[in-house]
């Protein structure tokens, strides 16, 4: 196999697609990973993402995982690596992002040029802009934004610098938007002159896309980049990479269409209703109905039984997509856990019955319903295809339960996607 120029960490999941597909857009083939492979990569492709669940786990695991997908991804050339977290840059006052990236530093510092790296959640295309050094999301601040009432990760301060000083030990500056104004020539002075004061990490202002592209090659030979998805934008040039429609070639798609949603987004809650009013077979899961059933074998098999005769015809759907207050009642009744995993693993289960049916073409909606499916389905690498909607392209990818060459599949989190999502998203890979 090549040699991968770009080698990524994505704390997430979704995260991690999001990112794929602005490289792949970018022109670059890419491969994302679920968690650091155990063995070498066995395809052809310019950059990988290795995809963690690193965002909230204890800053010493997230520290431990995020090495290990360094190694591996020394071990298969990576020129650059680029540690990629949330737009809204979701982190705790202990970490993870600081502990992360520092310690991916250490362990680069013998690289010419390692004893520096930027950190910058600008994605202006979603609204996502740094200022100064402070994030907006859309027109307000971010501890305006709502992420200020994040349960796990409230962001109470929009001052990057400050909220990642108080995760690092090295000294954290700032590149601000004159420099960025300037182009690579301005930043790569700045980056000179942040080095001579002792700076290790800058925060990088960035309020549109051309701030992205004068960026990416200021950050040419950087051994360490750490963003959100925006900046991946600006650096597949770097590597002689320019955009074209083969870096998102696919198989040609096979199999019958089903779509699997387990997310109660408004967004997706729309696309289903879309779906239904579009006249197309639709079946609701009620897991009042799951739990008094004593589990989910009985639903899994009506639902396949319901699905088969109908899946000649054209696209499925199966959900258990509901309004917020048909969720907080099922929640009152069996616990927010236990109601999430009973959901999860039923609708996994059922993604691998449509499977064994014939479908290879499968739409998922729903972050922790995503996860859910493809641990059921075995998958551990997909290949990014085109882009669906913003942040959501067509994957493919092997799976035990399609040996006969894999299958399609998008998995969509809660509120990406337009009305007629689980409808166009068919038509897209024609
Ligand atoms: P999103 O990306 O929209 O947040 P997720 O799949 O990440 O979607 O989360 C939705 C969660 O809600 C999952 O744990 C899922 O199992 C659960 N769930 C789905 N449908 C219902 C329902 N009708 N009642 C209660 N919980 C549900």
């Amino acid at each position: 196999m090549n040699k991968i120029f770009l080698g990524c960490i994505a704390d997430d999941f979704t995260g991690a697609t999001d990112l794929a597909n602005n490289l792949v857009r970018a022109g670059m083939r890419v491969v994302q990973a679920m968690g650091v492979p155990s063995e070498p990569l066995d395809a052809e492709a310019d950059a990988v993402v290795v995809a963690l669940k690193s965002r909230t786990v204890p800053a010493a695991d997230a520290v431990q995982e995020s090495l290990a997908a360094l190694r591996w991804l020394q071990g298969q050339g990576a020129q650059q690596i680029y540690f990629k977290y949330c737009s809204t840059f979701d982190s705790t006052a202990q970490g993870n992002i600081g502990p992360v990236t520092e310690a991916l530093m250490d362990a680069l510092a013998g690289q010419p040029g390692g004893d520096f790296s930027i950190a910058t959640p600008a994605f202006p295309d979603n609204g996502r802009t740094v200022f100064k050094g402070h994030l907006f999301v859309g027109d307000v601040l971010l501890n305006e934004s709502g992420m200020q009432n994040h349960p796990l990760t409230p962001m109470t301060d929009a001052n990057l610098v400050r909220v990642l000083q108080a995760q690092c030990h090295r000294k954290v500056g700032l590149i601000d938007y004159k420099v960025l104004a300037q182009g690579p020539e301005a930043i790569r002075a700045r980056i000179d002159q942040l080095r001579a004061d002792g700076v290790g990490l800058a925060v990088v202002d960035a309020v549109s896309n051309d701030d992205l592209m004068r960026l990416g090659p200021a950050l040419r030979g950087l051994p360490l980049v750490t963003a959100g998805s925006g900046v991946a934008i600006g650096l597949p040039a770097n590597f002689g990479i320019a955009p074209s429609n083969t870096a998102s070639a696919l198989p040609p798609p096979t199999g019958f269409q089903a779509v699997v949603s387990g997310s109660c987004s408004l967004a997706t809650n729309r696309q289903v209703a879309a779906f239904v009013q579009a006249g197309l077979p639709a079946l609701a899961i009620d897991p009042m109905q799951l739990a008094a059933s004593g589990g989910g074998a009985a639903t899994v098999a009506q639902a396949l039984a319901w699905a088969k005769g109908l899946l000649p015809k054209g696209p499925v759907l199966i959900y258990s997509s509901a309004t917020p207050d048909a969720v907080k009642a099922v929640q009152a009744r069996l616990g927010v856990q236990a109601a999430g995993d009973l959901v999860e693993h039923t609708l996994a289960a059922i993604a691998r019955g449509l499977l064994d049916l014939g479908v290879r073409q499968l739409v998922v909606a729903g972050g922790e319903t995503s996860g859910a499916c493809v641990q059921a389905l075995g998958i551990s690498q997909m290949k990014i295809g085109p882009q669906i909607d913003p942040g959501v392209p067509w994957c493919h990818a092997q799976s035990d339960a399609a040996p006969d060459g894999g299958l399609h599949l998008t998995l969509k989190s809660g509120n990406f996607g337009t009305d007629d999502f689980f409808i166009k998203s068919f038509r897209c890979l024609q």
